[in-house]
């Protein structure tokens, strides 16, 4: 196998791929994938019916599962999950494609992660569709998930080459200390809905070039897109003779558990919420294994009396309502300066104003506001504003559901909230913000930190020394902490995630590849006779 890596061939040449934009309605009742604007679904090689486990080959013998499309409530194709006996299968062969992917010297592993970023550049297209296509979010975010996959590819092939451990100078004569980073055996991910692509591209492409396998278990509601790339990452494993280094089980809660349960996934990286993730984080520490938690978030904007206002409205605009307020570091909450808080709420309620014809399927053009992912969603939607209604809150914009087929609702800004009432301090997946009003920025901060969640958090200001107190000790308590610009949308280069009841893991950039490797700290005695440390003397004649 080894001596094949090193002979690896060219890649072919990007195929043609569909790039024209079509109407998307809800007129027909039939499955989408047999509609002629649907094309690119068998471009992925989807087809009406899919196997939805893969460990070598695929298959599928648990409940099938319909997958909607938010936009038109239409189903789009079927997958055949896998049950918990095929999971547990699975498991057994990843440990068995570990043992051989841990022998590839990582700088090899590497290039098969660049294969793999080079074959996703060649999908981007109709992958990104297809993830706008399922979860509801927009043609360029459905791309942008797919461009988050690639740049961790490229990210994680630098890494193969320079990831490494040091040399620790010993207290002892002719001792060294050495720290080498080994991986850890098979990575199970668990991933949720909203991001169905780039949360498991985030793990696979580090937990790969590290030396892992890595076994996925995707979001029951979006099994089209764990299928569709895991076909694209085969296909890579396939050319090079590999063994199923990466694998697939889709299915429900059961699945999920059973992964969890399971002594041979050496570590579990959730992405879900609080609630979930509090069980995953419980049971993997029962079996101490290691665990990776990515969970909810409640994230703050901060806008200080001396803010750039227009550049903090369009960050306001772009946090609260991209991805109609479904990402982990959507904008929740803004807290505003009481001598700019009419100004700033005014001026954003003319902003949403201007959004209102831009609501539409997620894949039209002009659409910069698509539905939110279930009926599901649209009743907590329902739920959150009754809620802030009944506490006091006045509903300054929006605040309806929209009615037309699939699931859509308005974007929606509160005020007169009390900082701290039940509402604000919950993680609502939908386009809803709460404004409060705050007399400075150590209020701010206070009621920034106050909630469970740590995940993201921003300030607007242009005064040097509140910037500095908000990155500081005394500042936001949360994982991401940024400036004068959105609470979402990170960049790969930088480790992800948060604190508190957002679990405290950390992806992506940075060393958060450590996350997916065990240190091994090596002494090693040169010096020919046998010495303690701290000067203990411990030996016989
Ligand atoms: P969810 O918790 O309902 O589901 C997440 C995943 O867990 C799914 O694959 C689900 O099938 C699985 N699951 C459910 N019960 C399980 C169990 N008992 N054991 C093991 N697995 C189980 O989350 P969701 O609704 O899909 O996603 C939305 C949530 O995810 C939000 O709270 C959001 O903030 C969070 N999220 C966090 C991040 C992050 O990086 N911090 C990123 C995306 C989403």
């Amino acid at each position: 196998m080894l001596a094949h890596l090193r002979n690896l061939s060219r890649l072919a040449l990007p195929r043609q791929l569909v790039t024209q934009s079509a109407s998307y309605s809800s007129a027909s009742s039939s499955f989408l994938i047999d509609q002629p604007e649907y094309s690119f679904l068998k471009e992925l090689g989807l087809e009406r019916e899919n196997p939805g486990v893969y460990s070598g080959q695929w298959q599928g013998r648990g409940p099938s599962i319909t997958s909607y499309d938010p936009g038109t409530g239409q189903p789009i194709a079927t997958v055949r999950q896998g049950n918990v006996q095929e999971l547990e299968q699975t498991i057994g062969l990843a440990v068995e494609a570990y043992k051989q992917w841990r022998q590839v010297p990582a700088p090899v592993r590497g290039e098969i992660v660049r294969q793999i970023g080079d074959e996703l550049r060649k999908y981007k297209e109709p992958l990104g569709k297809l993830v706008s296509l399922e979860v509801g979010k927009i043609y360029s975010e459905g791309q942008g998930e797919v461009q988050e996959f690639i740049d961790i590819c490229d990210y994680a092939v630098g890494l193969s080459r320079i990831y490494s451990g040091q040399l620790i100078n010993s207290e002892r004569a002719d001792h060294s200390i050495l720290e080498a980073w080994r991986p850890l055996g098979v990575v199970g991910v668990i991933s949720a809905y909203n991001f169905p692509n780039a949360v498991f591209g985030w793990n696979a492409a580090i937990a790969l070039t590290t030396g892992n396998s890595v076994l996925w278990k995707g979001a029951p509601s979006t099994p089209l897109v764990s299928v569709a790339t895991t076909k694209i990452v085969a296909d890579v494993l396939r050319r090079n003779n590999l063994p199923p280094v990466v694998s697939l089980c889709q299915g429900g809660t059961d699945v999920g558990q059973t992964l969890v349960a399971d002594k041979r996934v050496n570590l579990v990286s959730f992405t879900g919420s609080c609630q979930t993730g509090r069980d995953v984080g419980v049971e993997v520490q029962r079996r101490f294994g290691k665990v990776i938690l990515e969970l909810g978030g409640n994230n703050a904007l901060i806008i200080d009396e001396s803010a750039n206002v227009k550049m903090a409205l369009d960050a306001a605009l772009f946090g609260c309502i991209g991805t109609s307020g479904q990402r982990c570091t959507t904008t929740r909450r803004i807290i505003v300066h009481e001598k700019l808080h009419d100004q700033f709420v005014k001026a954003l309620v003319g902003k949403y104003k201007q959004l209102i014809p831009k609501i539409g399927h997620q894949l039209d053009a002009q659409t910069l506001v698509g539905p939110v992912h279930t009926q599901q969603n649209v009743e907590n939607y329902k739920t959150a504003i009754e809620e802030a209604k009944s506490l006091g809150g006045t509903v300054a914009f929006g605040g309806k559901v929209i009615q037309r087929d699939g699931f859509y609702v308005e974007p929606t800004v509160i005020t007169g909230l009390a900082h701290d009432a039940s509402v604000v301090h919950r993680e609502t997946f939908a386009p809803i913000v709460y404004i409060l009003k705050a007399k400075n920025v150590d209020q701010a901060i206070e009621w920034n930190n106050e909630v469970e969640q740590g995940l993201s958090s921003a300030i607007f200001t242009e005064n040097i020394g509140q910037a500095f107190k908000w990155i500081g000790a005394k500042g936001s308590d949360c994982g991401i902490v940024n400036i004068n610009t959105t609470t979402n949308g990170a960049e790969i280069g930088g480790a992800f995630g948060g604190e508190k009841a957002t679990g405290g893991g950390r992806e992506s950039g940075s060393d958060s590849w450590k996350q997916y490797c065990k240190r091994a700290t090596i002494t090693v005695n040169h010096s020919g006779e046998l010495a303690c440390a701290q000067g203990v003397v411990f030996n016989v004649e």
